[in-house]
């Protein structure tokens, strides 16, 4: 980073206790022009750090994610945050292998088609998988470009280093509202709830890092919240360390499994259909064992009102279990440890593949707001980068060999009315 201006007095207020808000937090307390006895630092978390998805994610970071600006920077910066904090034991930081597979199951009609052709190559390090349903197997990360953690341990470890730098943290404060100068060009303060208590925050800058729920307070984002399913699984044996992405060809149809499921309205049949999950296998670091994190697919139900009232589908639940039995005996046999639901920040529904987002940066016409949010399926890889370059913009220095041009929120925002 250039250097910096004068270090004038400031107030920081951060919104939102996930990766990206923690992240960032982190990131003000490591710049150079921090200094405790001058700056404020304060984040406001509604429910419970790593409540929403930072608490819920797979946790693959790789190099060739998306943004291309942000991604090789940030999957350094995790590779020296876990060097510098003991990652590998903390938060369960290991390089890892990552492979998109196709997985047929048995008893489908086309199977005999598929087993005329010849069966792909698949390592023999992964023993605990069934073979033969395996029509196609491509390696697209190796432990040069691809890693994991699990995020949960890593935003807590991450906030409590914070707190060590004098932030202060404040759980089951939920941000009411920004409060702008009379000619709305400016931020002064913040506006939250605690206890039953309306409390105010003057801010010289606030950090929105709200996940799905940015727009409840600024809603010129154009924000969708996407809901998925996940359970977690002690496996009968250590899995090697392999992030696999099964699609499956059929998809698995599984029954409902509640009378009041089956009446939902979300939901067209009676039927939940799996046609690819996430196969995360962590270390037994920082968790008392080796587990295997799985997640399903994606769903656009309403936002809820917070983190603490996601609603989750045993049927879904059901059949993420059902599907990923198929997969290997060590996940049918495995003990079941919970099953849960999140929603992540998207900044527009929108085809496989197409990379939008995230937003980082001060809103044009907002003196003082700064957005960091809409990282979509790549908010734990990229949480490093969005925090190191923002902690820049925040304390008013140019970040060098970075083009953050393409974040900015003016490509993304609604214009004023
Ligand atoms: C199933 C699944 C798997 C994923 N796997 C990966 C992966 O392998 N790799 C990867 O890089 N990414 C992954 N992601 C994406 C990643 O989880 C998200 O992009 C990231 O967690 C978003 O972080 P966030 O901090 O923006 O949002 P959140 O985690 O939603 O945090 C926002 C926080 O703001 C708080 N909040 C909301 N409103 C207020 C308010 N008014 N006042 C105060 N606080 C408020 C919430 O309580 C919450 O704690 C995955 C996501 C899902 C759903």
């Amino acid at each position: 980073m250039g250097d910096a201006g004068p270090a004038m007095e400031k107030q920081i207020v951060i919104i939102g206790g996930g990766i990206i808000g923690v992240s960032t937090a982190y990131y003000l307390t490591q710049h150079h022009v921090y200094n405790p006895s001058i700056h404020k630092i304060i984040l406001l978390e509604a429910t419970e750090l790593a409540g929403g998805s930072s608490g819920r994610a797979g946790g693959l970071l790789a190099s060739w994610a998306t943004p291309s600006c942000l991604a090789p920077l940030s999957f350094k910066l995790h590779s020296e945050l876990a060097e510098k904090y003991d990652g590998a034991t903390k938060w369960g930081y290991r390089r890892v292998h990552c492979a998109d597979m196709t997985f047929q199951p048995p008893s489908s009609s086309s199977s005999q088609s598929q087993a005329d052709s010849s069966p792909p190559s698949i390592p023999d390090s992964l023993d605990w998988l069934n073979k033969e349903p395996i029509t196609h197997f491509t390696e697209i990360g190796n432990p040069t470009t691809t890693a994991q953690v699990d995020p949960h341990p890593l935003t807590h470890h991450l906030a409590s280093i914070c707190q060590s730098k004098s932030v202060e943290i404040i759980i089951g404060a939920s941000a009411k509202s920004l409060d702008y100068s009379t000619d709305g060009k400016s931020l002064e303060s913040v506006t939250y709830e605690q206890d039953g208590e309306v409390k105010t925050l003057n801010a010289t800058d606030v950090v929105l890092s709200a996940g799905p729920w940015s727009p409840r307070l600024f809603p010129r984002i154009p924000m969708y919240g996407v809901r998925s399913h996940s359970i977690i699984l002690e496996p009968t044996s250590d899995l090697t360390p392999y992030v696999l992405f099964p699609i499956f060809k059929p998809a698995i149809s599984c029954p409902s499994s509640t009378p009041k499921e089956q009446e939902h309205k979300e939901e067209n049949s009676s039927d939940t259909e799996i046609d690819a999950l996430e196969l995360y296998p962590r270390p037994a670091h920082p968790g008392p064992h080796t587990s295997l994190y799985i997640c399903g697919p994606n769903d656009y139900p309403p936002l809820p009102s917070s983190t603490s009232s996601v609603p989750v589908s045993s049927s879904m639940i059901e059949a993420i279990k059902t599907a990923s039995a198929l997969m290997s005996p060590h996940i049918k046999n495995g003990r079941f440890i919970k099953g849960q639901a999140c929603f992540r920040p998207q900044i527009r529904q929108h085809a496989d593949g197409e990379a939008v987002g995230p937003i980082v940066g001060e809103v044009d016409d907002v003196k003082g707001l700064w957005i960091a949010t809409g990282h979509d399926e790549w908010g734990v890889q990229n949480s490093q980068g969005t925090g190191y370059i923002l902690a820049g913009m925040v304390w008013g220095e140019r970040v060098e060999g970075i083009d953050v041009e393409s974040l900015r929120p003016k490509h993304f925002i609604k214009k004023e009315d």
